[in-house]
Parts: C-alpha cells; structure tokens; sequence
C-alpha cells in the first residue's frame, strides 16, 4: 500500500499538473440592446475596434424572427427560435385565455421544457452558480429552479453598480458564479426616441465603448482574466418617418383585433371574418407595397415563427423604414415626455422586421481563455446556447433536441488534439518508467538490508515492504 502511495505522488511531482483538480471555465454574457453592426464605422468606438483585431467577431450574426428584444435575448439564452420558446414578441395573445401576455411569467412559459443557459448551469453541478443582471426572460423559476444571483430590470440602477454588482457574483467566497449574463437597454432606448442617426444614439454609442472598457478593466482588477467575456447585441434598428407610417386602422376595425407593435401586427378576426379581412388587407399590401400580409400557414418557413399556438390567424410585416399605425400614439407619446418636435423628416427608431436585412443584424465579440483567434464566430444567435454551454461543460440535449432545425451544437476548439494525445502518452509511459524504477530501488534495498541480517527475502512475510 506505501509503495502505491509512494508511486501515486512521484507521478504527481513529475507530471505537477496531474495533482491538481481543474477549475471550472467562466463566461460573461453582456448584450447593449440594439446595437446596430454598423456603429463601428461611426468613429465612436476606439475600445471596441481594438479589441476587434484581436477578439473572435462578427458584425453579421443573423437573429431570430421578429428582430426584437425579449425573443432575441430569450433565443441567445435557449438556442430555439420562437416557434419553438413561444416569446414571439414583447406582446402576444395567449391563445387558452384571451389575454395580452406582456413582459412576465407566461410570456416566457409557453414551452415548459425549455431550460435556459442559467438554468442548465445551476442544474448540472452543486458548484456551478448563475447570475442575471436585468437579462430579459431571467429572474423567474424554470424546471422549478431558481437563479443563485438576479437583479430585476431597473434603469435607476447605474452602468457601474451593475457592472460592480456582476463581478462581485463571480468573486462570491461561498458561492462564487461562474455564468453571468448582463443585459442594458441602451442605444435601444434612445434609438426608438431620436432615431438611430441622431446625436443622442451616437452618445449611447460612446457609452457602450466606454463600458466594455470598465468591464474589462473591472475584470483585470478583480483577478478575473480567466473569464471568458462575450459581447453582443439582440438586433439593429431602423429609422421610420410620418409619412412612412401605414394605417391599417380602416380596414380591421370591425373584422378583427390588433395585438402587438410596428413592424409586426397581430391580427385576430372575428369569428368568421378571417378570409375578409385577409382579403381585404392582402389588397391593400399589393397597391401600398410597403407591408406583407400572411395567413398563419402561409408564414415564411426561414421565420421559424408559424408553428407556435401563440401564431396570431394574420400576420402583417412592414418593410424596412415603415411601421404601421401604432406608432401615431407612440410618437404623441414622445413629444409629450420629451419635448420633441415632429415634422416630416423626424426619425424613430423600429426594428423587428425580417433578420436577412443587415440593419436589423447584431454583432458578436468575445475573447478569453476559451477563444483562440482562428475560432470561428458564430453565425446565428440561437448557436450561441451550444456554444455557451460548450464553454461552461453543461450537456446540450435538453433544449437542442426541441428544434428539429437546429444546428448540432457548436464546438468549442481545443488547443491542439495531437498535443493532448501526446501529453497523456507520455505521462503514461513516464509513470510506469517511474513506478519500475521506485520497485527496482526498493527490491535492492531489501535485499541489501536483509543480506545484512543474514536471512533471505524468498520465505519471509513481505508485507511490511
Ligand atoms: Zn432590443
């Protein structure tokens, strides 16, 4: 038994490593809600186009339908499209009630067996902790499991205390996360209010750089280089004028019910009405030219959108730089709370229209010790799951296996295969060298020893060796 022992920490010393348990891999998750591919050309973002040139990045990954927020972030955190997860926009119509479901429980519950990425996490390891900072679709139960950190969407909360708030999570002496995922609204917001040209996006634009350079740094002060960091947005936007507003109100009043916001509409018909109404509008989109209408079945398969309960009976979806007659309110609304003088040529911000248009795609950027610069960035938002769950060892199957057109889940690169194999054969060959050696010494030594007692090992007990 010593020599086994003896054995054991002489592999130990020799191959070091081999003694010591490996920790876990980390990953940081932080979206700026609408952060269009293109606003690296603005000249805005010196830390950002630095770390470009040497972090795994794509301006061109292609979201889910409709390019809006909670789909968007909920697809990042599953790997499903939303006929699949059921948030099918910020606001839909649950079909069992006939309620509006607007941001809560229900949205985000259409699909009982979907498991998030936080929730995978915690589920997998007793030492695995998650930590959402404001991300849409989290702070709520899902397979009755609880995040171990959450803070609810609050825009009083600063930039910094969140920033501050999510590091503390990963450095947590009991409990210390090693998921996190970090949602703010902003150029979004601001994008909706003054378009996506305006001073006031380009400010928020300066901001985001500003903030990716204080995580980073928070992270080098924290003795957190390990982390891996992911930056992303959920989509882009697009700037729409009065007189790009089409006014469906007309023809649906009194066939059918509305249901959501520009660019998309949910319509309901009354009963019996479907195909008038359908007609009606479908006449309309053909002399108007700015808006397409489906029936629920004739939905365009690549929106992964149509085979969902939650699926309204017609859906209308503007084109690029047009929006519908919701917006009349939205931008009463806007001048009312922002003092803002509408004439013709005044920018708002919309986005949710098809992902194929580069405007509306977001971008990705992620770099540490899990991203080698010849990995390959992602393409799609919902790989981003697989990948995610590569970095932090979890099993994919759970919500893969939900979308029959998912892609296989991505694969994180190792470093080098063929090193591996060689480093494992030659601990191997290098122990049993080390071990026969050990064996050789002690045999010598025995009969050294015994020789000088002046007996022979052959018939003796040897179990004190
Ligand atoms: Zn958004």
């Amino acid at each position: 038994m010593e020599v086994i022992k003896v054995c054991f920490w002489i592999t130990c010393i020799s191959q070091l490593g081999y003694c010591i348990p490996q920790r876990d891999s980390k990953l940081l998750v932080v979206s700026f809600d609408g952060f269009r591919n293109d606003y690296f050309n603005r000249s805005l973002t010196p830390n950002l186009r630095k770390l470009i040139e040497t972090s795994v990045f794509t301006s061109r990954l292609l979201n889910v339908f409709p390019t809006k927020t909670f789909p968007n972030h909920f697809s990042i955190a599953t790997g499903l499209y939303v006929e699949d997860h059921g948030a099918i926009d910020s606001e839909t119509m649950d079909v069992e009630t006939g309620t509006v479901l607007t941001y809560g429980y229900e949205l985000f519950h259409y699909n009982k067996n979907v498991t998030p990425i936080w929730t995978l996490n915690e589920m997998s390891n007793g030492s695995h902790h998650s930590g959402c900072m404001m991300w849409p679709g989290c702070g709520m139960d899902y397979q009755g499991i609880r995040n171990t950190y959450d803070v609810k969407y609050n825009e009083s909360m600063t930039w910094n205390q969140r920033i501050n708030t999510s590091i503390s999570w990963f450095k947590h002496p009991q409990n210390p996360a090693n998921l996190v995922m970090v949602y703010f609204e902003s150029p979004d917001l601001e994008e909706h209010i003054y378009g996506p040209n305006s001073a006031q996006t380009d400010a928020q634009i300066r901001r985001t750089d500003d903030t990716v350079a204080s995580i980073l740094q928070a992270l080098e002060v924290n003795d957190l280089t390990d982390v891996n960091v992911v930056f992303l947005s959920d989509h882009g936007m697009e700037a729409v004028t009065l007189p790009r507003i089409i006014n469906l109100t007309d023809i649906i009043n009194g066939l059918g019910l509305v249901v959501g916001t520009s660019p998309l509409l949910q319509i309901y018909p009354k009963k019996g009405k479907l195909e008038e109404l359908y007609s009606k509008l479908h006449q309309y989109s053909q002399k108007n030219g700015n808006f397409d209408v489906y029936k629920k079945q004739d939905i365009p398969e690549r929106y992964h959108y149509k085979n969902c309960k939650r699926a309204p009976p017609i859906l209308a979806v503007a084109k690029p730089k047009y929006g519908f007659q919701d917006l009349y309110a939205y931008i009463e609304d806007v001048k009312a709370k922002y003092n803002v003088t509408v004439t013709n040529d005044t920018e708002f911000g919309v986005h949710g229209y098809d992902p194929d248009f580069p405007s509306m795609q977001p971008f990705f950027l992620a770099r540490g010790p899990k991203f080698h610069s010849d990995f390959a960035a992602p393409n799609r938002t919902v790989d981003l799951f697989g990948l995610f769950a590569d970095i932090l060892g979890l099993h994919t199957t759970a919500n893969v296996d939900k979308s029959p057109l998912k892609a296989p889940p991505f694969q994180v690169k190792v470093e080098d295969p063929g090193f591996t194999v060689r480093l494992v054969l030659f601990s191997l060959a290098s122990s049993i060298g080390l071990a026969t050696l050990f064996f050789v010494f002690i045999l010598f030594q025995r009969r050294h020893s015994a020789q000088n007692m002046g007996y022979t090992l052959v018939d003796k007990d040897d179990s004190t060796i």
